[in-house]
């Protein structure tokens, strides 16, 4: 035995992490870069960040903090300045009432949801997820010892949870419910009409809280109405927690900065998960959130407007697919399309596409465009598409995605 050999042998896993795996989106992402590295024109459709780049008066401010010295530990989680900021962006854009104390910052809202489910769930506590959904729900969950519980929405009831549904799935040891508006992966969003009975069914139960990731907030299209369910309710709003960030609003994600505003109590609870892991959000990105939020935010609808027109492009391209049907969707940037009418089918290479991976991985290799299955989110036969790229990429993606079925001979 070789040392090397020795000491992978000696590894072992925590209990904790030895049923995870690393995410499917980012397995995708890799393989489809080392195709293209290998010199192959492959069109990447997987990916969950803005194409566009960081506004610039954004990049200076952070310049602006270096230079005056901003490169050290800031206040556990959050500047003072930042937090003011997030307290006026609530009060602004959702007439939220949060008080500085009721607001936290953290590397990205990945570990504000990771924060708030270490600080709130102990082993056997369910949180009630509905799918598909965002993979991360899932994993982080069960690395702080919860019990994911998935309730399907499919596409015929727009990917939405029922009220009947989240009744039915609350039990004595429900913690939490997570709620996504625009969600990823499906791009469907919240309306207050249909949040209204889901927050009444939670009004019987006072021991579940709700989380709303409401990370795409700005990327919504015209006739819908972005509203928020700690603003609808305000009986609920001691037991909801807002998360927020700026990622995707502002094209951000490598900045890590993530937010949200709940319950004193939480939000202690949570700096203590943060004290003990990050210490603090970096110095000089929450100058540059500092500067995205009390900017100018005419830029976030311009955004929008060129996600909108990418959005029916796209739709309108693979409804016109044989054996593919797309939804609307209401937000995001992504359309998670029902491929069902193509399972089954034979390839010209003589296979036989029994699955959305297997339609996936059929595409990846030979129309050379990358997109993730459904089955990474919970729902299959789907898959997502990122539009967050050029029109020019899109059409080029669209016309070899239909060229490559056209090949298909139906089951
Ligand atoms: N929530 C959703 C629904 C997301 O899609 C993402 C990013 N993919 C996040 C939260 C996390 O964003 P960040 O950590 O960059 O703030």
């Amino acid at each position: 035995m070789t040392l090397q050999d020795q000491t992978a042998a000696a590894f072992r896993p925590a209990d904790r992490i030895a049923r995870l795996g690393v995410s499917e989106i980012l397995q995708i992402g890799a393989k489809a870069a080392a195709m293209q590295r290998a010199g192959r024109p492959v069109i990447i459709l997987g990916a969950g960040e803005p194409d566009f780049d960081t506004p610039s008066h954004v990049k200076q401010a952070a310049a602006e903090a270096m230079a005056r010295g901003e490169t050290k530990y800031t206040a556990l989680d959050g500047t003072p300045a930042l937090k003011a900021a997030i307290v006026e962006k609530f009060r602004r854009e959702n007439g939220l009432d949060y008080t500085v104390a009721e607001i936290t910052v953290a590397a990205g809202a990945k570990q504000v949801l990771y924060n708030a489910m270490m600080a709130t769930l102990d082993p056997g506590d369910e949180v009630i997820i509905p799918t598909p959904c965002w993979t991360s729900y899932f994993d982080i969950v069960r690395i702080a010892g919860g019990v994911p519980v998935a309730v399907p929405c499919d596409g015929a009831q727009g990917f939405k949870l029922s009220p009947d549904a989240l009744s039915a799935a609350i039990t004595p040891k429900t913690r939490w419910v997570m709620l996504n508006s625009p969600s990823n992966p499906t791009g469907a969003a919240y309306a207050e009409a249909d949040y209204r009975p889901l927050l009444d069914v939670l009004l019987a139960h006072p021991q579940v809280w709700l989380l709303v990731d409401d990370m795409y907030e700005h990327i919504c299209y015209e006739g819908f109405r972005f509203t928020t369910p700690a603003a609808l309710e305000p009986r609920l709003k001691g037991r909801i927690l807002t998360v927020n960030g700026v990622s995707k609003a502002y094209a951000m994600t490598g900045w890590r900065i993530g937010y949200a505003g709940g319950p004193e109590a939480l939000i202690k609870a949570m700096a203590v998960v943060q004290s003990q892991s990050t210490s603090c959000p970096s110095s000089i990105s929450q100058a540059a959130a500092l500067a995205a939020l009390n900017g100018p935010q005419d830029l976030l609808a311009a955004r929008a407007a060129d996600f909108q027109r990418r959005r029916d492009l796209v739709v309108a391209g693979l409804n016109a697919i044989p054996g593919i049907t797309c939804r609307v969707p209401e937000g995001a940037f992504y359309t998670f399309a029902d491929c069902s009418g193509l399972i089954g089918a034979t390839t010209p290479e003589g296979g036989t596409i029994t699955t959305d991976r297997e339609f996936c991985a059929w595409l990846l290799e030979t129309a050379e465009v990358a997109m993730v299955p459904g089955a990474a989110f919970g729902l299959s036969p789907y898959f997502r598409i990122s539009y967050a790229t050029s029109e020019a990429e899109l059409r080029e993606a669209l016309a070899r995605i239909s060229a490559a079925c056209a090949r298909l001979r139906p089951a």
